[in-house]
């Protein structure tokens, strides 16, 4: 068994103790697993053990491994869970299955438009800045309920808004890393009994997994438990 192998069973093994703890079933939550800064042998490793659903931070290093592994497709599922600016959504609306990190309307707007129509429609989540001051990506609470009523109205063929997902600060202690996903999970209560169909919380990284899975996560982002610690980013030359 190569050491991806058996670290992706160790978190698996992770995810089902912390689903039987909240007394959930282990269905109800996807793992992600996170491949930024690992070549694509590590996603094939990863793939050979059995994963699908892939997650990348950074849009050309994405769209680049994709292409490099597209004899694997469609068995692999992939994740834009990185910022996203206007001037590439046409790559990830071509490439991508879903999109976590939307986290203003013109963006949804955007791969609404480019979305290819022979594609499914692109599964969206909003990125909640949940920890207000400490992180710069995201929707203010405040702001949410507009953005998702304005997504949720976007052409339905193209785009589906499935949930909210969170980079929380990180945090020591069960206690205390369970209440920003507390948050989330009550921000998206409230979208539902306002009308809108989520099924999606997006929360939950290496460190903080059990926290996220006992506040309700469907999907939990893990990196460095099933791939090691990464690689420093390459400084990328920019396009000529
Ligand atoms: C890197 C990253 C992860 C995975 O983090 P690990 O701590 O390595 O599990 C999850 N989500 C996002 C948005 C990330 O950027």
């Amino acid at each position: 068994m190569s050491s991806i192998d058996t670290k992706l069973q160790e978190v698996k093994a992770r995810l089902v103790t912390a689903c039987i703890t909240a007394g959930r079933s282990a269905e109800e939550v996807t793992l992600l697993a996170v491949s930024k800064l690992h070549g694509p042998d590590a996603v094939r490793a990863a793939h050979a053990a059995g994963q699908r659903a892939f997650g990348e931070n950074y849009v050309q290093e994405g769209l680049e491994k994709i292409a490099a592994l597209a004899d694997l497709r469609p068995g692999l599922e992939w994740h834009l869970i990185g910022p996203l600016q206007s001037n590439k959504t046409r790559a990830v609306a071509e490439a991508f299955d879903w999109v976590h990190s939307v986290d203003r309307l013109r963006i949804a707007q955007r791969l609404a438009e480019q979305r290819p129509a022979h594609l499914p429609p692109l599964q969206l989540c909003l990125q909640v800045n949940i920890s207000g001051e400490a992180s710069k990506s995201g929707v203010l609470p405040a702001e949410l309920p507009a953005l998702a009523h304005a997504v949720a109205a976007l052409p339905a063929g193209r785009v589906r808004l499935r949930g909210l997902m969170a980079i929380p600060e990180p945090a020591t202690g069960l206690a205390a890393q369970r209440e920003p996903h507390r948050r989330l999970r009550e921000l998206a209560e409230s979208l539902r009994a306002a009308g809108l169909a989520l099924d999606t919380l997006s929360m939950g990284m290496s460190d903080d997994l059990e926290a996220a899975v006992a506040e309700g996560a469907t999907m939990v982002r893990v990196g460095t438990a099933i791939f090691g610690a990464r690689p420093a980013a390459a400084p990328r030359s920019p396009k000529p």
